[in-house]
């Protein structure tokens, strides 16, 4: 009775390619495709290529590792990896023409001391703490740093490519901080422009930004959930001209008819009140399906959508079908673009309390991983 995959994670290539050419049209200047944890739950590589076939002039990733990772798989394009601590492996991003982040001195002598060993140029992005404390140097380091990257500019072991930093309430677009953080930032950019830093492009928005505040443009925008089809906003993507590029369905496993009262699942939390189906689907809180789905979230399943029933197990969860016809090997959705039907993982956000990043960079476990459409494959 089964026909497809168990379990399965299907990604719309074309989809990633459309978005990224939506938004790259919108800001009309350069636009950094951000692909750290593994495209989002897209797939590193081919969420790579998608984007780079929809128009990104530039990859953003978070470490080295994911990085050389894309180079590893013949990804040429310019790359930067932003989150690197102390002993990172500096020489091998060089060798890899790996743009890298600097929050820090020690950060920079680091990044010095391997252009020297390997003899390459470093090319470099200074980040400012304009607000969000979390990584950059503070406005009041900044000064050192930049005078630092000046000289070793001068001695040629670093070319400072660019300056940025990151918002922290750019899903809220009326947010006070957000011209607070802009002006900070702009000061910062004069300080690094005054010591010599003259060609670095500036670059602070994600996808909220991206899509909701123009002023945060500069010379490049660094998009990801976006990217991927998701409303940084919380609300409706086609609103911005945006397609969900992810769908995850699994088939059943098994059905029966039960008893009114039977107790479902781990901990008896749900009962039906009438004799009911039940649907046993195969996939669980260890292949990234919240356990804080439990009686909560929604699927489709049987040409409708349901909360599941009791506990999400690590492999398993439970649906009551009622008197709907529902098969083992009848395909079940839980989140997709929701034009067919099927929740949406902001639907799932809302339902488990979290965002819809966090549902789609932990889905997988035991699904595979499909691809549909043709951006970017080779
Ligand atoms: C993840 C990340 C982005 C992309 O954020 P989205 O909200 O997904 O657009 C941009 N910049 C930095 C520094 C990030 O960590």
């Amino acid at each position: 009775m089964m026909n497809g995959a168990r379990a399965e994670v299907v990604v719309d290539l074309d989809a990633i390619a459309a978005n990224t050419a939506v938004l790259r049209e919108r800001v009309g200047r350069p636009l950094m495709a951000v692909v750290k944890a593994d495209g989002y739950g897209h797939g590193l590589v081919p969420a790579a290529r998608a984007t780079l076939a929809g128009g990104a002039d530039a990859l953003g990733v978070a470490v080295v590792e994911e990085a050389l990772a894309l180079r590893a798989a013949g990804v040429t394009a310019p790359l930067l990896a932003w989150l690197n601590g102390p002993g990172e492996d500096v020489g091998a991003a060089l060798a890899a023409d790996v743009e890298l982040s600097v929050n820090a001195g020690w950060g920079l002598d680091e990044v010095v001391a391997a252009a020297r060993a390997t003899g390459r140029t470093a090319r470099l992005h200074l980040k400012v703490d304009t607000g969000l404390s979390r990584g950059g140097a503070t406005p009041e380091q900044w000064p050192d740093l930049v005078a630092a990257a000046a000289r070793a500019q001068a001695d040629g072991e670093v070319d400072v490519v660019g300056l940025w930093s990151h918002l922290a309430y750019a899903d809220a677009p009326t947010h006070p901080t957000i011209g607070l953080q802009v002006s900070v930032f702009e000061q910062a950019v004069a300080v690094a422009r005054d010591a010599g830093l003259t060609d670095a492009r500036r670059h602070l928005a994600n996808s909220a930004a991206t899509v909701a505040l123009p002023e945060t443009w500069f010379d490049m925008v660094r998009p990801g959930v976006a990217i991927y089809g998701l409303d940084p906003l919380g609300g409706d993507p086609a609103a911005h001209g945006l397609r969900p590029a992810m769908t995850v369905q699994a088939r059943v496993l098994l059905t029966k008819r039960v008893p009114a009262g039977v107790g479902v699942s781990y901990g008896h939390t749900y009962s039906p009140r009438s004799e009911t189906t039940l649907a046993v689907v195969p996939v669980g809180y260890a292949d990234g399906v919240p356990r804080a789905g439990s009686n909560r979230a929604p699927v489709l399943a049987a040409g409708a959508q349901r909360l599941i029933a009791g506990r999400v197990c690590m492999d398993q969860f439970v649906l009551d079908v009622g008197d709907d016809p529902v098969e083992p090997g009848d395909r079940v959705v839980l989140w997709g673009p929701g034009t067919d039907g099927e929740p949406t993982a902001q639907q799932w956000a809302d339902a488990v309390d979290t965002i819809h990043y966090e549902l789609v960079a932990r889905i997988g476990g035991r699904f595979a991983r499909r691809y549909v459409g043709s951006a970017g494959a080779v």
